[in-house]
């Protein structure tokens, strides 16, 4: 018999509203007795707990970027005032998402929350059509600060009672090297793992897909992957299903979402093509806004999608931009049933960051870590396809320089760890003069990355 969805979708649409006003009055009242960033705010604006009753006033909050939650982190984690027990305040982890300044900007979650993400990666997993007979092969790479992706499919294996296996690609840790596979071994750990899910960077799913099918390895028990992180389009689609097939899986369904270090998970396809649904109505609340006025939208308008947090007691958003704009519609989903937000077109970042190989990268970050470098005198980083007539090709990041003539020797592979370090991702590193035309003509400060990938 096959295993339904979470009975929370199954509400009906005065059901869940009286549950969201029901966890969102208990955190609003948290809000105003300890959350020093709001506190703050809802001071300047004159607003008291009377003028915000529930889910009705929402929109009187006042609107909150990515912008103000970087520029002060530990602002927006709620204080002890009002807890109802420690759960709300001890601190069960920290994630890491990408900061202003290049210092990576903490997420807290406490041991009340932990048990919020722990269902909401169940809902993920029951959305996308999994049951109690698969089993999990994590393709993410150890990062160098925690990050969502690595840690949700051990989580979600575990809020599901099913078995993860973690392929650990790369290079694990700077000073453990040894503890990351390499492309070859983490084929083999695919192969061997006889995992239903493949789970990681799309790209990187791809290398490894690739990469079997050349060692002559099968992986017929494959019958859905998960990607995130990247624009996943219908080419890149079919292309990976037909290499699942090449290597004997019989129905490859490829599932895409729109995760959020803010949300500790993402928002997730029940089918191709049906939306990327709210995964716990109970726990978070998404609006579409108009831009400028930042005034809720009608359902299928595109707009500013806005995330509050209903129910979290470490760090909590209220009316907070992912910086994505797209449609959103509260429809029941026709296909599956689940009453819950769903985007119906594919988000477009407008706030500046760039996406490279599955990391969100602040230009900015880039650019202060390469100026810093007294040996180079001039720089372009550009982000391109390995192969450029393939739109399916893997991200690179290359970095030309225009090198002093004093250049140390090391400056290479100095520039490579420096910028690894700053946004986790690891530069080609070229020489070029200043004659280039990528160099010459043009000021890197207003566009630091050309990102190549937006071409054809
Ligand atoms: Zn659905």
């Amino acid at each position: 018999m096959p295993e339904l969805l979470d009975p929370l979708f199954a509400l009906k649409d005065a059901e869940l509203a009286q549950l969201r006003e029901k966890v969102f009055t208990a955190t609003l009242d948290r809000v105003f007795a300890a959350h020093p960033y709001y506190r703050r705010r809802f001071a300047q604006h004159g607003l008291t707990r009377e003028d915000v009753r529930g889910l009705a006033d929402l929109a009187k909050l006042p609107f909150t970027t990515k912008a103000d939650y970087v520029a002060d982190p530990e602002a927006f984690v709620l204080g002890a005032a009002g807890a109802a027990d420690d759960t709300e305040t001890v601190v069960w982890d920290i994630m890491y998402t990408t900061g202003s300044s290049g210092a990576p900007a903490p997420f807290v979650s406490t041991a009340y929350d932990f048990v919020n993400i722990l269902a909401l990666n169940r809902n993920m997993l029951r959305l996308r059509g999994v049951t109690s007979a698969d089993s999990i092969l994590n393709l993410f790479p150890l990062t160098r600060y925690p990050h969502g992706a690595f840690a949700r499919a051990m989580n979600a294996a575990a809020a599901m009672k099913i078995p993860v296996v973690a392929a650990l690609p790369g290079h694990g840790s700077e000073r453990r090297p040894e503890l990351g596979s390499r492309l070859d071994e983490v084929a083999a750990i695919a192969a061997r793992s006889g995992a239903t899910i493949l789970w990681g960077v799309p790209t990187f799913i791809r290398k490894v897909a690739a990469r079997a099918e050349e060692l002559g390895l099968k992986l017929p028990a494959v019958r859905l992957v998960f990607v995130t992180g990247e624009s996943f389009g219908e080419a890149a689609r079919q292309d990976l299903e037909q290499r699942l097939r090449r290597l004997g899986a019989a129905n490859p369904v490829i599932s895409v979402s729109y995760g959020a270090t803010e949300m500790q998970g993402g928002m997730v396809e029940c089918a191709p093509g049906a939306g990327y649904h709210n995964p716990a109505p109970d726990q978070f609340l998404f609006e579409a806004v108009d831009p400028e006025t930042h005034a809720p939208l009608p359902d299928g308008e595109e707009g500013l999608i806005v995330l509050t947090h209903l129910d979290r007691r470490g760090t909590l958003m209220l009316r907070y931009a992912l910086g994505d704009v797209a449609c959103l519609t509260r429809v029941r989903c026709p296909r599956c049933g689940a009453l819950t937000e769903r985007i119906v077109s594919m988000p477009r970042r407008i706030d500046g960051l760039v996406k490279i190989k599955g990391m969100l990268v602040n230009p900015q970050v880039l650019v202060d870590t390469v100026s810093a470098e007294a040996d180079v005198l001039e720089f372009q980083a550009v982000v391109a396809k390995d192969d450029p007539g393939s739109p399916l090709s893997m991200d690179r990041l290359v970095l030309k320089i225009v090198p002093a003539a004093t250049a140390s020797a090391n400056l290479v592979e100095r520039l490579q760890h420096s910028v690894y370090r700053a946004i986790g991702v690891t530069p080609a590193v070229e020489e070029t003069s200043t004659d280039d035309p990528l160099i010459s003509g043009r000021d890197w400060k207003a566009r630091p990355i050309i990102d190549l990938r937006k071409q054809g």
